[in-house]
């Protein structure tokens, strides 16, 4: 690298900038806070979609005091549709570590704003820059992609030490009084210009040194090893119908406190065992025909199937389900899932047992699908959830004597004592977790992306 084509980036980089830079609502002033915000939402988020999630937010949480005293639940609605909840959850956290360290005010100290839950390296140099105008980087993919075809490095960016060597660089290339505008330059750049399929080479405001240009290599550059595939799962989920003071109303419930999607609202579903996922139908997504029957899966008489046999619920838990309805029989059967593919009428009829089985033993809830409803993928980093959705008639809440019976029989033989429970079907309370929804329940409960989906389809088709 020579001095003058870094010297001639920075200075070109930043005259384009001033000249050419979107007008963004986070633009507006330099308020540390509302950087910080900004920041955090366009993490794996384009910029057109968090515009006006921007502008909800800052109208609802003005401050790191309005955020930090908020019921959190009422962040999480606001956030809903942007997915990577915890990013919510860790600005709110941040929020309150501003409000009770800081006085609420978002501190002009490096190592403090670092030490915030949820801000890493990017989020630190974005805000100490942005809204201090220190000289600090701030590097992420788009800046790297940028800096590597700039100076034609063949480093793998995924590499941690790559990211060390070009924050250097990044830092080496601030000019003197405008980090935060060379900072945001390199930003915009890397989002309208040099983009990652097509970088425009020919209207790019740094074209005449760009040393991977020359080279022919814009296309090849950054190298990056690739992340291993998330893993795919099939989730096999209810839309349970309710009747009578019920009718039009339907069961969700609320997750966890913590772990993935934490306290958000959803479905009830379950894992399916791989048995059944891998039989899952073809990769299309979309919505099936209303009454697409699920054969015989699930009887009237019992809210269960007919089959014999042990599968595994998500929980771990072995469930043998009855040969005959579970009024009849108290000894237990068994029910095997790869045999229930062969003997159900189909794989969803499989899939439909599997989730009223499910359902009755994880939650004691009753349930009886009665057709296919649609499939539909939710992306995680790490995880794809393949969802599977089945309308069902509640039936009702196991007792507590039912419930405790089954959730202890968790090795596999199917105890006497919860055929017992189960062939009494005693009527039970609902779990505090559970709700029924109309569509303005929904309107104040928050869903991650998947099920808003799912469920605004739902209420529509009912419109
Ligand atoms: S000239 Fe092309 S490759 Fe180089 S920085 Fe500009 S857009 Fe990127």
């Amino acid at each position: 690298m020579t001095t003058e084509a870094a010297s001639y980036f920075s200075r070109e980089l930043l005259h384009w900038y001033l000249a050419n830079k979107r007008d963004l609502p986070w633009r507006m002033n330099r308020d540390p806070y509302r950087v910080w915000v900004s920041e955090i939402m366009l993490q794996q988020t384009r910029v057109d979609t968090v515009i006006p999630y921007y502008e909800r937010f800052m109208e609802k949480f003005p401050s790191a005091a309005a955020l930090a005293n908020a019921p959190e639940p009422d962040v999480l609605k606001c956030w809903e549709g942007l997915g990577y909840y915890s990013r919510a959850r860790n600005l709110q956290a941040g929020a309150r570590e501003v409000l009770t360290r800081h006085g609420g005010i978002v501190p002009d100290d490096k190592e403090a704003v670092s030490a915030l839950r949820g801000v890493g390296p990017y989020t630190t140099g974005a805000i100490m820059s942005i809204a201090f105008n220190r000289p600090e980087p701030a590097v992420d993919g788009n800046v790297m992609r940028v800096l590597s075809r700039y100076f034609c490095l063949e480093e793998d960016i995924a590499k941690p030490a790559t990211r060390v060597n070009i924050e250097k660089l990044a830092a080496s290339l601030i000019p003197e009084g405008s980090a935060g505008d060379f900072n945001q330059a390199l930003m915009e750049l890397g989002a309208l210009v040099c983009t990652p399929k097509s970088p425009g080479c020919l209207t790019c405001p740094v074209m005449m040194h760009c040393e991977g240009r020359m080279a022919g290599k814009e296309h090849v550059l950054p190298i990056k090893t690739k992340a291993k595939p998330p893993r795919r799962e099939t989730r096999i989920a209810a839309l349970i119908t309710g009747s009578a003071e019920l009718a039009g109303k339907l069961l969700v419930r609320q997750r966890p406190e913590s772990g993935l999607l934490a306290q958000m609202w959803e479905l009830p579903h379950v894992l399916a065992p791989e048995a059944l996922a891998a039989a899952a139908p073809a990769k299309r997504r979309g919505r099936g025909k209303p009454a697409a029957a699920v054969g015989e899966a699930s009887s009237a008489a019992g809210f269960a199937a007919a089959d014999d046999g042990v599968m595994e619920t998500a929980a771990g838990l072995e469930l043998a389900f009855p040969a005959e309805p579970a009024a009849n029989h108290a000894d237990g059967g068994v029910l095997n899932v790869q045999a229930a593919g062969a003997a159900s009428t189909d794989r969803r009829s499989a899939m439909a047992d599997f989730l009223s089985r499910a359902l009755s033993a994880e939650e004691g809830l009753l349930v009886r699908p009665d057709s296919w409803w649609g499939e539909t993928d939710h992306v995680f980093s790490h995880i794809v959830w393949d969802m599977q959705v089945y309308r069902a008639e509640f039936g009702f809440w196991q007792s507590e004597a039912a419930g405790t019976a089954v959730g202890s029989g968790g090795t596999g033989e199917y105890p006497a004592a919860a055929s017992e429970a189960l062939a009494a079907y005693g009527e039970g309370p609902a779990p505090a977790n559970y709700r029924w929804i109309g569509p303005e329940e929904m309107r104040t409960l928050a869903f991650p992306n998947v099920f808003v989906r799912i469920l605004q389809d739902y209420w529509r088709d009912l419109d």
